[in-house]
This record gives structure tokens, sequence and C-alpha cells, in this order.
């Protein structure tokens, strides 16, 4: 077992056979690890023969934690996880008063997984509300640790709040009148730079030719505003592979020039109508927190998918790979669910890991599957005449498509 490794550029190098851990979750979890594990291993096996291969080490958290362990986080899991750099996850129901605000944001905390990544692209055979589902085809880097999601904020009332408001009434003539919560919104320099590099870094490296900056920065001068600001800056970094909208219409003649990405920005409440309206006209997009959350569920239920949204938590130095959905625990231990979001979870991992191969196999056969009306429960009601399969089975459907 070998572990990957991060050099000092900051690129993730897999050998050929790396220890990952992976959580089960809980609810469903356990039937849509169950069916996806397979699928990633016969891609794994079909694409690269007997020299590439994973070696699962199970990490535990959730309920199954607590059960063995009496801790839903244990410190062996942080552990195991930080050691191995790339984790796969289920999903985790929230203890109830433990402390915890939830304990997918401890993990986003604890390993500093600053961009969450949501690729949005159309599923043939998928039932989607818009005439054209399959002109999406992006990937959404929304800002993971900042934003009005710091969680810095306090009760109408609370004697901080009253606090605050007493300080912000003397010291910056600011008035806040009574009953009133208040919330921080914020914007770090590095906070806003980092995620943007990482667009601008993928966008790059998977030859897509824009990244667009999402923000409301015609309002929130100082935090969105600041963003957008900060965003073209980390973009300039980049030299000569990227050219700015502005430059291709000043410099350009209009035409973008041979292998560089475009950077553009876009203010938020236009962008979801030009997500609706010029979807083939956006490829990469890299915003803060809030408008990233409202923005990646909207493209995701564009291509009627958000049951098959496959997401990634990503850091420096850790990156963890997850179903977007919950523990829909009225199905667990079914049989029943759609593993369609972990299984395409795990081709972002075999992506990350640089096992485009693979990764690419298993998109390739979950859409054939689709496509041939095999589909779990979900989809199966939407579908005219599609044959309803169990979670395994639609698991193997896939294998068996590979
Ligand atoms: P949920 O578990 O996502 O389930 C809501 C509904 O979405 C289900 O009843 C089902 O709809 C549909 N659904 C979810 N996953 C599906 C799948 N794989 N295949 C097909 N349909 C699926 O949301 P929730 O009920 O609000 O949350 C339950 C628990 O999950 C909570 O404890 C919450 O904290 C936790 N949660 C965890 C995560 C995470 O770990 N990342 C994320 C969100 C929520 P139908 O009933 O219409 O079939």
């Amino acid at each position: 077992m070998s572990r990957i490794i991060i050099d000092d550029q900051g690129r993730w190098q897999a050998p050929d056979q790396p220890a990952i851990p992976f959580i089960e979750g809980d609810g469903v979890g356990p039937d849509i690890w169950a069916a996806t594990r397979p699928v990633l291993e016969a891609a794994v096996e079909k694409a690269y023969g007997g020299k590439r291969r994973i070696e699962w080490i199970e990490a535990l958290a959730g309920e199954k934690a607590y059960d063995r362990t009496g801790e839903w986080l244990p410190e062996e899991t942080l552990e195991t996880i930080r050691d191995h750099a790339v984790a796969i996850k289920g999903p985790l129901t929230t203890p109830v008063g433990e402390g915890f605000r939830s304990l997918n944001v401890a993990l986003r905390q604890i390993f500093d997984l600053y961009a969450c990544i949501r690729p949005v692209r159309y599923i043939p055979g998928v039932p989607a509300p818009v005439k054209n589902p399959e002109k999406v085809d992006m990937v959404v880097f929304r800002e993971n640790t900042e934003d009005v999601y710091a969680g810095i904020e306090w009760a109408s009332d609370s004697k901080e709040a009253v606090r605050l408001a007493d300080f912000l009434s003397k010291e910056m003539g600011v008035k806040i009148g009574p009953r009133t919560g208040l919330g921080l919104k914020i914007a770090s320099e590095e906070g806003s730079k980092r995620l943007v590099r990482r667009a601008v870094r993928y966008a790059l490296d998977q030859g897509r030719g824009s990244v667009t900056l999402v923000h409301k920065g015609n309002i929130m001068k100082f935090t969105e505003g600041a963003f957008r600001t900060w965003g073209y800056e980390a973009a300039a970094e980049f030299g000569s592979a990227v050219v700015t909208e502005a430059e291709v219409a000043e410099k350009h003649g209009g035409r973008v020039p041979e292998g560089r990405v475009v950077i553009k920005d876009r203010i938020a409440d236009a962008m979801f109508q030009q997500v609706l309206l010029r979807p083939d006209e956006y490829e990469v997009i890299a915003t803060p927190n809030l408008n990233g959350d409202y923005l990646s569920d909207a493209l995701a239920a564009q291509v009627g998918g958000l049951g098959l949204a496959p997401g990634a938590n990503i850091g420096d130095r850790c990156a963890v790979f997850e179903a977007t959905h919950g523990t829909a625990p009225k199905y667990a231990g079914q049989d029943k669910v759609n593993p369609g979001s972990l299984i395409l979870s795990g081709a972002l991992m075999l992506e990350h890991l640089g096992w485009d191969e693979a990764a690419a196999l298993v998109r390739k056969a979950l859409g054939l599957t689709i496509a041939a009306g095999l589909v779990t429960y979900d989809l199966a009601r939407q579908i005219d005449g599609a044959k309803e399969l169990s979670c395994s089975a639609f698991g193997r459907a896939i294998v068996e498509r590979l």
C-alpha cells in the first residue's frame, strides 16, 4: 500500500496502488457505497489491467463510528484521512446537540477544504426541465470557508449582538434597530485567490476555455467586489496562459488567442439568467460560498440531475469526494436509492488521481446504463418505459457496460 504525495508545487501524485480511506456514511450510505465500490474497481481494472489498483481503508464517521467508539468523528479517522490525503464518503447524519454544526462542515474546517467542486453535465436520458440540457457542461468552484457561511453570527437580543450593535453605533456611525440578528460576511484576499487559482489551474489542466468569476460586487463592494478584483489578480499570475474578456475585445479583435483561458466575470443575478439562456458560453465558474451554493444546485436541477450530482471538497493537502445528497433515512438498507452521485464523485476522485481514462469509463458506462432505460426508482418514476433497478443492480449494470 502506498500513499498519495503532494509535491512542493501543490501537484498530487498518486502511486499505482494508492491506499484510499472510505467512509460508508449513514442511512443509505452503505447501500450506495456497496454499489459504487465495484464500479470504481472495475473501471480501474479495465483501464489499466492489473497495473493500477486502489487499496480501500475503512474510516469510521457518523452513526457507525458513534456505535463503535462513542465518538461521531474519531481522531483515528481524521489521522487516516490526513495521512492518505484523499478520501471518499457517503452522506452523514448530523448529530443534534453534540457540539457539531455538521460532520461535513467539521471535515471541511479540520482539513481546510476550501474549494467545493461541483461538475454539472447533462446525462442523456435523464428528464430535464429545460429545452437543451445538453448545452450545460460546467464545473462550479465554490469557496467553502468564508462568506456568510463562516458561522460568525449572533442571535437577535443576545448580549453579543447588543454589544456589537452598540459598538457599530458609537464607533462607526451605523444604526441598528432592536431585535436584530447580526452576522458577518467574510472575504479575504488569500481565501478568494486560492479558490480562483484552483479554478484557473483546473481550466488549464482540463483544456476548458473560460473561467467566470460570479459575484455580487455591484452591491457588496468590499466582499463580493473584492472577490472579483482578487480573482482577476490571481488569474493574472498565470501570465500568458490566460486572457481577460476585456483584452479579447480590445487587443485581439474579439477572437480568443489559441489555447488561452478567458477570464470573465458576471454579476450573480445576471448569471442565473445566463446559465439558463446561454449555458454553452460558460465552462468553469469560481464564486463565493453563498452564490456557489445556490448556483450549483440550480445548475444540477437544470440538467435534471440533483440526485446524480457529484461533489468534491478540496484543499491544498487533502481532498474529500462525496455524494451531494443526504442520508435519505426512509430508504436506508432497502437497496433502493440511486448511487449515481457517489459513483460520479468516485469518477471525480479518479480524475484527481490523474486516472482520467478510468474516470471517463465510469461516466460513459453510467451514461449508457441510463440511456438504456435502466435506472433506480427516482428516475424510473419520471421516464416512460424505464426499467426500475435496485441500487446494487444499477451498479452491476454499469459494470457490465464498462
Ligand atoms: P436527503 O437525505 O437528501 O433526502 C431527501 C430526498 O431526496 C429523499 O427522500 C429522496 O426523495 C431524495 N434522495 C436523496 N438521495 C437520493 C438518492 N441517492 N437516490 C434517490 N433519491 C434520493 O435530505 P434530507 O432528508 O433533508 O436529509 C436527511 C439527513 O441527511 C439529515 O440528517 C441531513 O443532515 C443529512 N445530510 C447529509 C449530507 C451529507 O452528508 N453530505 C447532505 C445533506 C443532508 P424521495 O423521497 O422523493 O424519493
